[in-house]
């Protein structure tokens, strides 16, 4: 029998709202959730540091989760402008997103640096979403598999399990771009991610660990998406902003 992986849905508001964006959605998306009689998939928001009280507050009760968009790799210490996992773990957050394209490239994050805060996130007591993905110039020169295997082999932490470990699959060209990848494209991917994840960890943990797509996914493309046999979850950016989007985005499994 095939193996049943929960569908996990995360929304990644990226620096987008302030106060008021991050109360009307989480409120809105409380609500629907709270009355939703499909509770199988897990809901996850990560907004911007500084909303992360007021969005927790907001979804308490609610069942869905939340999370951050990136942390330190050391517990604490003299870092000024970053923040620990520690301290997201002690501010409700469940997931902490690393090693998004958009801090690959913007921060220069390298995949050591992703597995060095991994592995801190870990030992906070927090879950991982790892990020990997080529670039269109990659994909163009025939490198996607490669490209993604490295990335996956060289920040997946010490200690990742399913349990505790997501990887996402983020095509950089499809991110923001409305250039979504073909069902063809992302099951390609996300089986070698698969194939790759059951050498590392073997065979049990490989199978049970999730693989979210990201990438434009919208209400139009999410069913499709959601389908393939290795796509376990979506990473959404854009559509996580209104909740109307990313709500029917949740409901498409
Ligand atoms: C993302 O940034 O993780 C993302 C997938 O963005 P978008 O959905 O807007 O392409």
């Amino acid at each position: 029998m095939p193996l049943k992986r929960k569908i996990l849905i995360a929304g990644n508001w990226k620096m987008n709202g302030l106060k008021k964006d991050a109360r009307s959605l989480a409120a809105g998306l409380a609500k629907k959730n709270s009355s939703a009689k499909n509770q199988s998939v897990e809901i996850l928001i990560c907004p911007p540091f500084p909303l992360l009280a007021l969005t927790a507050d907001t979804l308490k009760g609610s069942g869905i989760k939340i999370g951050a968009q990136d942390c330190h790799s050391q517990l604490t210490g003299a870092h000024t402008g970053d923040v620990s996992a520690a301290l997201l773990a002690n501010m409700g957050c469940t997931y902490v997103i690393l090693g998004h394209s958009e801090r690959r490239i913007n921060h220069g994050e390298t995949d050591k640096q992703i597995k060095m805060k991994a592995e801190t996130a870990l030992a906070a007591g927090l879950k991982v979403i790892i990020c990997i993905g080529e670039t269109l110039k990659q994909r163009k020169a025939g490198q996607t598999l490669n490209i993604n295997r490295q990335q996956l082999r060289y920040s997946l932490p010490v200690g990742a399990s399913a349990s505790n470990t997501v990887v996402a699959y983020e095509p950089v060209w499809a991110i923001g771009t409305g250039q979504v990848a073909t069902p063809e494209q992302a099951q390609d991917v996300h089986a070698a991610v698969r194939k790759t994840l059951k050498n590392k960890l073997g065979s049990e943990e490989g199978n049970a660990m999730r693989i979210l797509y990201g990438g434009s996914m919208k209400p139009s493309n999410a069913k499709e998406l959601l389908a393939l046999p290795d796509v376990d979850g979506g990473l959404i950016g854009g559509a996580s902003l209104s909740v109307k989007d990313f709500w029917t985005i949740a409901q498409a499994t």
